[in-house]
Parts: structure tokens; sequence; C-alpha cells
């Protein structure tokens, strides 16, 4: 079965197309400027020479048609049909409280993920306009969506819920719901598997540090807490988003700068976090590398990014009274060996012990990177949303014939 897995945004569209027998990527590739002038779309057939196309895509029902095309071309394609193709999968980040897991689309669902504009204002409808899209382009073919809040709806109340009026949660659904979701489930599943051991038994710590970073406490194969909050703003220092802070840093901000709601927000999700602290960039290899050469601004980002992590895996610990694994994963988590070192070195309370060598190979592949003594087993296993969505898709879809 072929599954073609979406990731919608604004005004791209991400596409990876799988055959689902063995789970290999036939191709994948991505459209950028949809609605300006000149809009790109690059096209990877796997084992091919990747192909760039500037044509003029004005929504995402011309992207889609013009991904199909690449993906049956006589030359770049990989099909001989858009036939083949079976069933698609789209990314969802807001799921709410009604989507605890994946679903198979339809007018039910999709009315549903419209009243959740809302909660994700800038995310949902972007996918709305993928599923629509896809529907268009491939009439006959069943769509799932895989939501980035779904694996997190198994915390507790006295976890989601914030110590502020309660009609606040009632009238308007404040709340924890975490994101990331799918990625925390596929590594926390991958380092089960990887030790040979049943999930159920594991109090496992994942660390998904990218642009956005969050961290999960997945007990017995489920979410007990997670570091986003209502948006995905709140928890760890992140490359432009500050993470915590006191509320009350946004009224005064607000007050004493005039800022309106929309300047605040983006003060705190694009103008914050490693960019802010350092003042020169949000992307952690030229934070890692101001702070070897000696770089005050630099220095001081990668303290705060690196303490506040290694705080909330303390938290976690607490949360679950012990922690068997620590799993670091996503573009900082995979590849920065100089923040998993550091964060580490202060763990050993914990009974973690990093085996430094280990910790410096790259491979690609799920790798232990602590010694044999540590009490606490350290994995760096690459995340792969992508083929959990496809995994989903493919069961739903099965499951309803
Ligand atoms: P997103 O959250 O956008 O999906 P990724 O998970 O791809 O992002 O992470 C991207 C970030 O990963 C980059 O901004 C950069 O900070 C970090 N990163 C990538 N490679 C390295 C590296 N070799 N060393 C340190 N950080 C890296």
């Amino acid at each position: 079965m072929k599954v073609l897995v979406i990731n919608a945004g604004s005004s791209s569209l991400k596409y990876q197309l799988y055959d689902m027998t063995d789970e290999t990527v036939l191709a994948k590739g991505l459209v950028e400027r949809i609605g300006m002038d000149s809009s790109i779309l690059t096209h990877k057939p796997t084992g091919k020479e990747e192909v760039t196309e500037v044509s003029e895509i004005l929504e995402h029902t011309t992207a889609i048609r013009k991904v199909l095309e690449k993906l049956t071309d006589k030359e770049h394609g990989v099909l001989s049909s858009v036939d083949e193709i079976q069933a698609v999968g789209h990314r969802v980040v807001h799921g709410g409280e009604t989507f605890k897991g994946s679903a198979l689309v339809t007018p039910e669902v999709k009315a549903e993920i419209r009243r959740l504009f809302d909660l994700a204002p800038l995310h949902n409808p972007p996918a709305i306009m993928g599923i629509n899209a896809a529907e268009v382009n491939m009439p006959a073919v069943p769509n799932v969506v895989a939501f980035d809040t779904a694996f997190h709806q198994t915390m507790e109340e006295k976890v989601y819920l914030y110590p502020i009026p309660k009609v606040l949660y009632k009238k308007h659904r404040i709340r924890r719901y975490g994101a990331h979701g799918t990625s925390h489930q596929y590594v926390s599943r991958v380092a089960a598997e990887f030790l040979n051991r049943p999930i159920e038994e594991l109090k496992i710590i994942t660390c998904h540090i990218g642009n956005g970073a969050s961290l999960t406490a997945v007990k017995g194969g489920v979410s007990v807490d997670t570091s986003m909050g209502l948006t995905p703003l709140e928890g760890l220092m992140m490359g432009t988003r500050s993470g915590d802070l006191d509320p009350t840093v946004v009224t005064f901000v607000m007050n004493k700068e005039e800022l309106s709601i929309s300047e605040v927000n983006s003060m705190l999700n694009k103008h914050s976090g490693l960019l802010a602290i350092s003042g020169s960039s949000s992307d952690m290899r030229d934070i890692t590398d101001g702070w070897e050469a000696g770089k005050p601004n630099e220095t001081l980002a990668f303290e705060m990014y690196e303490y506040r992590l290694r705080k909330y895996i303390g938290a976690y610990a607490a949360a679950m009274n012990g922690v068997d694994v620590i799993v670091f994963t996503a573009g900082v988590g995979e590849n920065s060996a100089i923040v998993r070192e550091k964060t580490c070195e202060n763990l050993s309370y914990l009974g973690v012990e990093l085996d430094k060598e280990l910790n410096k190979v790259r491979s690609g592949e799920p790798r232990r990177i602590s010694t044999p003594n540590s009490k606490v087993e350290v994995l760096v296993i690459p995340t792969n949303e992508e083929l959990m969505i496809a995994r989903d898709t493919l069961q739903i879809v099965q499951e309803s014939k």
C-alpha cells in the first residue's frame, strides 16, 4: 500500500510518499511560497536527482496537483499512476480534547478541526486546506488526520489544568495540550524496542529539541506530562521562543512598552529564546560555536538553554518517581553532542553516566550514549513523524474497510 503524508502550512506543503509494504520512502519534497508569485517545488525521488521547479502556485489544490504530476512524471516520478496512492495522512497541530488518536477524515471530523481554529489559528486552517486539496485531487482516496496533541490526551486533570479560575477551562478550554506528540510517541516506542524491554515497564523522558522544543514524561507508554501548554510557547527555552516565564512579564511589558497583543505574541514567539539572549542567532550551531569561541552572549544563551532543559528533566524524574531512559531527538537532540554532554553532566544524582566517545558518534540510527554502569539509559533516536503518520494512516484505513 502506498501512503502519501502531507504537512500543510499556510504557505508551504511538505510531502513524503511511503511504500508501506517495507516502510520505504519513495519520494519526498516541499512546495514553498504558495500564494506568492514564484512558488518553488522541490522534489526528491529516492535514489534519483533532486529537481526544483519555479511556477505560480496560488493555493494548496494546485500545490498538490503539481506534487502528483511530479510523482507520476516519466523522468522524476516514482508511480505509474496516481491511483497507486491508497491513502493520504495529514499532520494537524491541534486536536483539542476531541482527538485522542488519529482519525479517518469525515465531514464531522473536518467540522471539529474547524471548531479548533481558535486554539491554533496559524496551524489548523492550513491543515484543512491540505485536506480539501487532497480530496479535490484524489476524490476516491481516504484521508487520515494525525494530531500533534493526541498523544498527550492521557494526561490527568491535575496535570493538564492550570491553577486559574475554572470557568476559563469550561468556557474556553484553556488547559495544557502539549505538542510534538507524534514525535514523543514514536521515539518512546523505538526506545523500548531498542532496549528490548516492554514499554509498559519503562519511565522515559523524551527530549524533542529542535527549533521548537518540548519534553515529555512517558510512563508505561503513555504521556503523563509534557512541557508545552495551551500553545507551543510554554516550557523550554527555544530558538526564538521564551518558554516559561512569569505571566506578569507579559502584562508589564505590554503596559511599559505600549505593545499590542500581536506585538507581545510576536516578541515571545519570534524574538525571544536563544536569539534574544545571544543577540545573534536562533540556531544552536551558531550558539555552540560562539560558546566555544568564548563569546559572552552566546555563552549565556547556551548556559540558560542547558540549565532550563536540565531543570525539566529533573522535574519529570520527580513526576514519575524515577527515570529509566532519557531520549534525545530532533535537530538539536540528534546533532548536538555538546548540548547532550553538558545536560547529562549534572544529572549524575540520577545515576546518569554518559560515554563521551559514544556521544560524539553520528549515525542517523537509534543508539545508546550512556555507559554500561549508568543507572539511566541515555539514547539518541532520530525522530520520524512522517513514518508514524503513515503507520497510523495505514492502520486506520485498513480498519475502516
Ligand atoms: P523544527 O523544530 O523546525 O522541526 P529541527 O528539529 O529540524 O527543527 O531542528 C532544527 C534546529 O536543529 C536548528 O535550528 C539547529 O539549531 C539545530 N541543529 C541542527 N543541526 C545541528 C548541529 N549539528 N548542532 C547543533 N544544532 C543543530
